[in-house]
Parts: structure tokens; C-alpha cells; sequence
């Protein structure tokens, strides 16, 4: 059997983890780029949304490079993500490649379900080789995480542009390579020092800026244009709620406990929307709400045709708690150099909305 399974950022890095330790044949497509999107656009069914064009891409590509099982996230949610399986299965047995694809429907089914289907890819490996597997990959992802948000407050104040980035990069391939806790601990500890020591303009007042929108291009940069690199290089501290090894953890351990990170945020959309309208929607609206008084602007990104984005797109304006939101509708037709554009008037929108009220508030103290 040889696995494969589409990118969402860095998740595939804890499951080569885990499957290296069980010694599951694991292919990983290459990094969604541009082929990536196209292979996907030119087999997908129209109008669907781009992480579906963007999976299946990747499917295809660990298809031709030899994989027959697959692993795909799914659900069964509101929204069209619960047919991206059997339509994706659909395509590319069309296209000759006899695989199957196994839904990873990790929101209904939790942990166990999580672990009866690693258990079913590794042959039956014992539960506790599988458990040990887990944790180490569950250790890998909070690392990477960890880095990332510290990467995400040098980013903008770092006086040598491009630094944190060329760590982010360095760190990402040093956790993958790192074979063990203690080399894992270690590679953490390093990386965390080197960021903390990058040198930083004392005088950089950040502009801050809340990320939010669809799950999967908040956390998959390629299909949202990087949003969040060309901001901090803008000067911009970015701030983003979801990290995969949250959303992991809340998922498959706390949500069955009862216990909803998302509660509060449900609780301060309530007002404008009052259930859930499936994918990630209902806590965009949220986000803005209970972040307006912190943040100085918010960006949005969803997926072009996405319904849940689009309702939570039309909410926005007439919510209470004021803050500027720039929509980013992130498809294969749209292209870079425009979005760059907008992010740079955004910003400016952002800056002189920060001098107006700096001079205002100058003005009542005199
Ligand atoms: S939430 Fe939106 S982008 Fe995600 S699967 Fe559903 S419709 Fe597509």
C-alpha cells in the first residue's frame, strides 16, 4: 500500500512523521504550486471551490507518483466539502489511476476514528507503536507552530527584510528532518532564540491585522497568495486564530469532552448570525466581532464561490463593531500582482485611519 494525501500547509510534515515510525510507504506530492492548481481547475467540475481544485491537483500528482490510497480531510458538513470525496474518487478513476480514497472525516468521528484508519494503512500495527507514532508527529506540529507565530511578530519589526522568513524556512526542514524528542526539543530551542535575537526596529509601530476566512486558505498558502508574508513585508503584524495544532487538539481530544474553543466566538456572532452556515462562516463573522476593539483592519479570504464565506462576506458590513475588512476571493482566475495591489491600499487605508485618530485624539488632550 502506498499512502498519499494533499497539502494543508505543513500538515504533511507530522503525518511523515508518523508514518515513517509505523513504516507506511508515505508519498508526498510536491508542494502545491502552479501545476498544482492547474491539474486540479482543468479536472474539476465548474464553479467549485479552490481547495477543492487545489486537493484534487494534489491527489493527481501522488496518483502519478504512485500512491493508491489516499487520505483525504472531509466532513460532513453543510457546505459541499462532504461530496469532495466521492466526486474526487469519481475523477480520478476517470483519469485511469486505480486508487482509493479514504475520508479522513476527522470532525464526526474524533480520535478513534483518526486512529482506526492509521491502524488500517499500517497493516495493523500495534496500538501502542501507532499511539507513540502520534504523539511524535502531534510534537512536530506544535513545534512548527510555536515557530510560526513567533515568525509572525519579527516578520514586521525585523530590520534585514526577508530574516524570518529564511529562519521560518530553516526551521521547517530542520523539525521534518528531526528524528527523535530530544533532537526535536533541541531544534525548537534554537530556533526560538535565533528569532528572538533578530534585530528589530525599536521605533516600528506595526500596523495589526486579524487573518481570517476559510480554513483551508487560511492555512495553505499557495491558494491564498501568501497573504500573510506580503503583509508582514508591508510592515504588518498579522494575527491568526487557527493553527493546525489547535484545530487538532480541540478537535480530536476537547470538543468530544465538551469542551468548544469556538464558543465564545459562536457567542459574539450571535447577534448577526445564529447558526451554522457550514465551513468557517459563522466564526468569521465572529472574529470580527470580538476582535474589532484590537485589531486595525481585518482580512478575509474565501474561496470564490464558497457559500459560507459569501453569506459571512454579507454580514460583515452591518455588524456594530466597526473595523475595516478587505474580502480576498482567493481562484485559479485571479492573479497576484492584483491582490498585491489591494493589500497596499489596504494598508495605507489602515495608516492614515491610525494618523487620523492619533491627531484627534491629540486634539481632545489639548
Ligand atoms: S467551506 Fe467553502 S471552500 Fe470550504 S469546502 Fe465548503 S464551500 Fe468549499
Amino acid at each position: 500500500m502506498r499512502v498519499g494525501m494533499p497539502h494543508m500547509g505543513n500538515l504533511y510534515i507530522p503525518f511523515k512523521a508518523l508514518f515513517q515510525r509505523l513504516k507506511v510507504d508515505f508519498v508526498i506530492p510536491p508542494v502545491s504550486n502552479q501545476r498544482t492548481l492547474s491539474l486540479g481547475a482543468r479536472y474539476s467540475p465548474e464553479g467549485l471551490c479552490i481547495p477543492f481544485k487545489m486537493t484534487l491537483g494534489n491527489l493527481i500528482e501522488a496518483a502519478e507518483m504512485g500512491a493508491n490510497t489516499l487520505l483525504m480531510p472531509g466532513g460532513d458538513g453543510i457546505c459541499r466539502l462532504g461530496y469532495y470525496t466521492k466526486v474526487q474518487e469519481q475523477i480520478l478513476h476517470e483519469l485511469g489511476y486505480n486508487v482509493e480514497i479514504i475520508q479522513l472525516g476527522v470532525s464526526e468521528h474524533k480520535f478513534a476514528g483518526l486512529l482506526g484508519i492509521i491502524k488500517r494503512v499500517s497493516n495493523n500495527a500495534p496500538w501502542p507503536r501507532i499511539i507513540s507514532a502520534f504523539r511524535f508527529g502531534l510534537a512536530k506540529l506544535n513545534s512548527l507552530d510555536t515557530i510560526e507565530r513567533l515568525v509572525q511578530k519579527v516578520r514586521p519589526v525585523e530590520l534585514v527584510k526577508g530574516t524570518a522568513n529564511q529562519l521560518y524556512a530553516q526551521a521547517v526542514r530542520a523539525i521534518d528532518k528531526a528524528e527523535d524528542y530530544n533532537l526535536l526539543k533541541k531544534v525548537k530551542k534554537d530556533y526560538v532564540s535565533q528569532l528572538n535575537r533578530v534585530t528589530r526596529n525599536s521605533q516600528a509601530r506595526p500596523l495589526v491585522v486579524g487573518i481570517t476566512g476559510e480554513l483551508f486558505v487560511l492555512l495553505e498558502p499557495f491558494s491564498s497568495f501568501d497573504v500573510e508574508r506580503e503583509l508582514g513585508k508591508m510592515g504588518v503584524e498579522v494575527r491568526r486564530s487557527t493553527f493546525l495544532s489547535e484545530w487538532t487538539k480541540f478537535s480530536l481530544f476537547l470538543n468530544p469532552l465538551g469542551i468548544n474553543e469556538k464558543d465564545r466566538i459562536h457567542k459574539a456572532a450571535l447577534p448577526y448570525l445564529k447558526r451554522d452556515i457550514g465551513g468557517d462562516g459563522w466564526e468569521s463573522v465572529g472574529e470580527k466581532v470580538l476582535h474589532a476593539g484590537e485589531y486595525d483592519g481585518l482580512v478575509h479570504l474565501a474561496p470564490f464561490t464558497c457559500m459560507p464565506e459569501i453569506i459571512a462576506q454579507n454580514i460583515m458590513p452591518s455588524t456594530r463593531e466597526k473595523i475595516p475588512v478587505l474580502t480576498i476571493l482567493c481562484d485559479e482566475q485571479i492573479a497576484k500582482p492584483g491582490i498585491l495591489t489591494r493589500l497596499e491600499a489596504f494598508v495605507d487605508l489602515l495608516q492614515r485611519k491610525r494618523r487620523a485618530e492619533e491627531n484627534n485624539n491629540q486634539r481632545v488632550a489639548i
